[in-house]
């Protein structure tokens, strides 16, 4: 499921290759059962021009200085590229937006989970979802106030949304297991240091995997995202096993060996 570094790996692709770039045509392809303007509404983008591309958490967002914008949701499964136009399209296709000089910008959603609107505010937007920083802006006296008080396990407050904005169940994991600590450690018992070094690990996993455009075999073999099943050997501890558990209802694979629960 896509989550802030594979946001921002569809953001880098708009900006490289759909910006300042005279929109040439719109279409929607089969979107039964999406929350997708509709094609009158896109037909305004026609003639326009994307100038500028954000993100924030997971949201993604491609528009020009007086609007509107287009904001993207992947969803689940959804993906953003750049494409020559004459190149077949891949299936599942939901909308697709041609430029001049031969390109287009594809979502494609297999499982439809992923959504579009047209808003005129990027901060209205995202201050009306009342999500937090984003992951990686995020300051380290915000992120031990944000994080490190909370009473609960510490893997649900990495995943709140209100607290910080981008992090889900994959990279939350990784970014435990890297630091040491078990998913169901009380975030507010944590030593400050603890905290202070998920922040920086947290960082260091969501830019790396935003280095290698989101593509799971570059990253490093220790990683427990190529680990994730239950009895696995622990890249990180001699004789530990990854074992799964639910944590805030979502299934939280660790390794009990050398993930500690507080030190
Ligand atoms: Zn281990």
């Amino acid at each position: 499921m896509p989550e802030l570094p594979e946001a921002e790996a569809a953001r880098q692709r708009i900006e490289a290759g759909a910006l300042n770039r005279t929109i040439t045509g719109v279409f929607l392809g089969e979107v039964s059962h999406m929350s997708l303007p509709s094609a009158d509404e896109l037909a305004g983008f026609v003639g326009t021009q994307f100038t500028r591309t954000q993100r924030h958490g997971k949201y993604i967002f491609a528009g020009s200085k007086d609007g509107p914008w287009l904001h993207i949701h992947l969803g689940m499964a959804g993906s953003l590229r750049v494409v020559d136009t004459d190149e077949t399209p891949p299936k599942y296709v939901r909308l697709s937006i041609a430029f001049e000089g031969g390109t287009q910008l594809l979502f494609r959603d297999p499982r439809k989970f992923g959504h579009i609107q047209l808003i005129e505010d990027v901060e209205a937007f995202i201050d009306g979802k009342g999500l937090g920083p984003d992951a990686l802006q995020i300051g380290d006296n915000a992120f031990a106030n944000r994080v490190g008080t909370t009473r609960g396990a510490i893997k649900s407050a990495l995943l709140s949304q209100k607290k910080l904005a981008g992090v889900g169940n994959l990279w939350a994991d990784e970014a435990l297991y890297q630091t040491g600590i078990h998913p169901e450690a009380r975030a507010c018992d944590l030593p400050t240091g603890k905290i202070a070094s998920l922040h920086g690990t947290m960082r260091d996993i969501l830019g790396a995997v935003i280095d290698t455009g989101a593509v799971y075999s570059k990253l490093p073999e220790d990683w427990l995202i190529h680990n994730r099943k239950v009895g696995a050997a622990c890249a990180r501890c001699d004789g530990g096993e990854i074992t799964v558990k639910k944590v805030g209802g979502r299934s939280s694979y660790h390794c009990p060996a050398h993930q500690m629960r507080n030190d």
